[in-house]
């Protein structure tokens, strides 16, 4: 009897210690997201104008995708695959919600597993920081979504001054515009907030760091910016005297202070030696409305909202001292759903096979462990508009507009897509079709009405079509 019991308590501790040792190792993972962020507006992808040192730092120490992917070329839908690792058309959020808090339906399904519900069975502690975007109903609060931290707003578009943040509770908003004005939520208790907000999110970024430094955790830092209005504050539009353009003067103010917000973060991990075992993604959710904030996706063509490369192809950078290489160019299309992927791979973290993610574990092939592209095709629809698109090795088949014929380009020799190769190619083109048709052939149309829905963006469209 006793010697079982020691035997019990010994099996029990090694488990226990297997454990602890399993979840020691466990990489951590941030991934920064910046908003309507152009390909062209970072260090790393040539950009001279806006120094962003701490974001460069992340492709100098790890790897800069050329070819990486976001899921749409609109926020919400974008952040939505993203979350949960598969395509966002699967489950209906192909259009930026509304602002509801009453509704709901208007946001991400409830039984779609999202990045947090799924580390958070293997002990991670989660968190999400800045824009959520994914529904503004209580069923889908970040802390019904696998996250245990919250500190940001539920919808987009939110002004930046604290002065202009006027609506304490979040759910009494009645409309966009005034869902652009409220408190910032700390969990569910309004907050009011006192600084620049992406400074209040930077700060609340290194506290989250820095308070679960004992756990393996997961920070979605997901800042606003450089999304418009264009605000910023003298500290960082000071750093541009040379800017002549308001507008792009205003932005790079905007991104600084993003690129600083991503250096305390990233010397908060020095400085807790948590620097190897993280694992430092950096993307925008879209491609840079380059009218409406001033961005620039060159040499891409188009801009957010585009099926073009500028309205989804972004700039994207990993970097992970244990596990990847050092100042290297990974040149083969990667997506956003490959996040998801990484981590479930690295952490032994559980996803739901009902609904298998779209993504793949980028790690052996950045390393040289698999040969080959990650994915076999690269897909976009965009259900309202009508415009589709497919990345296949080198070609990318487009409809770049409703009742457009496609059109066919190599994205790798012709990366300003000039020179439509259709007539030409009919054999590819028709591959590309299929494969399309056969991706297309999986979705379901969108399950709730969106932004472009309400009388105040139509009444917009038509004054922008107007002028
Ligand atoms: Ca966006």
């Amino acid at each position: 009897m006793k010697m079982h019991f020691v035997r019990t308590t010994l099996i029990l501790s090694q488990v226990v210690t297997s454990f602890s040792m399993a979840l020691a190792d466990k990489p951590n993972l941030i991934v920064i997201m910046a908003d309507d962020l152009g390909y062209a507006d970072v260090g790393f992808n040539g950009c001279r104008d806006i120094p962003t040192p701490h974001i460069d730092s992340i492709a100098e120490n790890g790897v800069k995708f050329t070819s990486g992917y976001v899921l749409y070329a609109v926020c919400g839908p974008s952040r939505a695959g993203f979350i949960t690792g598969r395509y966002e058309q699967r489950f209906g959020f192909e259009r930026n919600p509304q602002y509801r808090p009453d509704d709901p339906n208007m946001g991400l399904p409830t039984d779609e597993t999202t990045i947090a519900g799924s580390l958070s069975k293997v002990g991670y502690r989660c968190g999400v920081v800045g824009k959520w975007h994914l529904g503004a109903n209580e069923v889908h609060h970040p802390l019904k979504r696998g996250f245990h931290q919250f500190f940001g707003h539920l919808g987009g578009d939110h002004r930046y001054m604290p002065e202009e943040l006027t609506i304490k509770d979040s759910a009494a908003a009645t409309d966009e515009a005034e869902s652009y004005r409220t408190w910032i939520l700390s969990d569910h208790t309004p907050v009011k907030t006192t600084r620049y907000l992406t400074d209040e999110f930077s700060n609340a970024a290194v506290s989250f760091v820095s308070s679960n430094k004992d756990y393996p955790f997961f920070l979605f830092l997901s800042y606003n910016a450089p999304h418009t209005p264009l605000q910023a504050t003298t500290k960082y539009i000071d750093r541009f005297p040379n800017i002549t353009d308001k507008k792009r003067k205003t932005y790079a103010a905007m991104v600084s202070a993003v690129d600083d917000g991503v250096g305390r973060v990233l010397s908060k991990l020095r400085e807790l030696k948590l620097e190897d075992n993280t694992l430092v993604f950096f993307l925008s959710d879209n491609g840079g409305p380059t009218t409406r904030n001033g961005s620039r996706n060159t040499p891409l063509k188009g801009d957010k909202g585009d099926a073009w490369e500028g309205g989804y192809r972004v700039p994207f950078a990993a970097r992970w001292p244990r596990g990847l290489p050092k100042g290297q160019a990974y040149n083969q299309p990667v997506s956003s759903l490959d996040i998801f992927a990484t981590i479930a791979a690295l952490s032994g973290a559980p996803t739901d096979p009902q609904r298998p993610l779209d993504g793949v574990n980028l790690i052996p092939y950045v390393t040289g462990k698999k040969n080959g592209p990650p994915h076999e095709a690269i897909y976009l629809r965009m259900f309202d508009s009508q415009k589709f698109a497919i990345r296949s090795g080198d070609h990318k088949l487009v409809i770049p507009a409703r009742n457009v014929k496609p059109q066919l380009y190599d994205v790798t020799a012709d990366v300003s897509e000039s020179t439509n190769l259709a007539t030409e190619n009919p054999e590819i083109l028709d591959e590309l079709k299929q494969k399309l048709d056969a991706w297309t052939g999986e979705l379901v149309e969108p399950r709730f009405s969106g932004l472009i829905h309400t009388p105040a963006f139509q009444k917009k469209q038509k004054n922008a079509n107007r002028n």
